[in-house]
C-alpha cells in the first residue's frame, strides 16, 4: 500500500509585526501585518522592494501563533503580493476562521475571487505612473463590495486625470470606498487634495500614515 505524505502548508514571509494601520478606512488601528514574500510586478514607485526576494518558510500553524502572540484584534495580510502565493488563501481563511478583523491588501494584478468573503480586500489599481498599468485585472471591478476598498496611488496630474477616467467609466465609488494617495515625495499631497475638491470626486484622500510617523522604517 502507498503511504500518502502529506506536505505541511508553507507561507513564504518577509515579516510580521505590530504596528498602526497606515492605509485603508481601517487607518490608525493597532494591526498585525503578516508580510508575504514576492511579487510578481515592479511599481516604478514601490516602497517594499525588500519583500521580492528572500524571506523565510514557514508552516501556517507558526504564522497563526505569531499572530495570536501579538495579541491584536485586526490583522493585515500584505506584501509583496499575497495572492501570488498559493496558500494565502488558505491563511486568509485560518486567520477569519480565528475570529480576526482581517483585511488584505493586493495588487489587483491577480484574481480576488478565491478571497474568504469575510475578508476585506483592499484592491489597487495601477495608475500610468507605476508602469504597470498593463497589470490591472479588470475583471476583478465587478467583484469588489461594499466592503472592499479600492486604492489609487498618483505620481502626477496624468495619473489623476487616468483616475478620474476611470472612477467615472467603472462608477467605482458606488461598489466600495475608493481611495487616491499621492507618491511620496512625487506628487504635492496638498495639489493632488485640491483636484479632487475642485472636481468633487467622490473618494477618499489619504496619506500613509506610517510613512509621516516613521518615514517608512521597516516593520512600522
Ligand atoms: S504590487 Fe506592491 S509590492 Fe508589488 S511592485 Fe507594486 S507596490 Fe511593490
Amino acid at each position: 500500500m502507498t503511504e500518502v505524505v502529506r506536505q505541511p502548508v508553507k507561507l513564504r514571509l518577509t515579516e510580521i509585526f505590530a504596528s498602526i494601520q497606515g492605509e485603508s478606512t481601517r487607518v490608525g488601528l493597532p494591526t498585525t501585518f503578516v508580510r508575504l514574500t514576492g511579487c510578481p510586478l515592479r511599481c516604478s514607485w514601490c516602497d517594499t522592494a525588500y519583500a521580492f526576494t528572500g524571506g523565510e518558510a514557514r508552516a501556517l500553524s507558526d504564522v497563526l501563533d505569531d499572530v495570536a502572540a501579538l495579541g491584536l484584534r485586526h490583522v493585515c495580510v500584505t506584501g509583496g503580493e499575497p495572492l501570488a502565493q498559493k496558500y494565502c488563501l488558505a491563511l486568509l481563511t485560518a486567520l477569519c476562521d480565528a475570529g480576526y478583523s482581517v483585511s488584505l491588501e493586493t495588487s489587483g494584478a491577480l484574481d480576488i475571487g478565491g478571497v474568504d468573503p469575510r475578508v476585506s480586500r483592499v484592491m489597487d489599481l495601477k495608475a500610468p505612473g507605476s508602469a504597470e498599468v498593463t497589470r490591472n485585472r479588470l475583471e476583478n471591478i465587478p467583484l469588489l463590495r461594499a466592503r472592499d476598498e479600492l486604492k489609487i496611488v498618483l505620481a502626477d496630474q496624468a495619473d489623476y486625470d487616468w483616475a478620474r477616467a476611470m472612477i467615472a467609466d467603472h462608477d467605482l465609488a458606488a461598489r466600495c470606498p475608493v481611495l487616491l494617495s499621492p507618491v511620496a515625495g512625487t506628487l504635492d499631497p496638498a495639489q493632488l487634495a485640491e483636484w479632487i475638491v475642485r472636481d468633487r470626486l467622490p473618494v477618499r484622500f489619504q496619506l500613509q500614515l506610517h510613512k509621516i510617523l516613521w518615514n517608512d522604517a521597516r516593520g512600522r
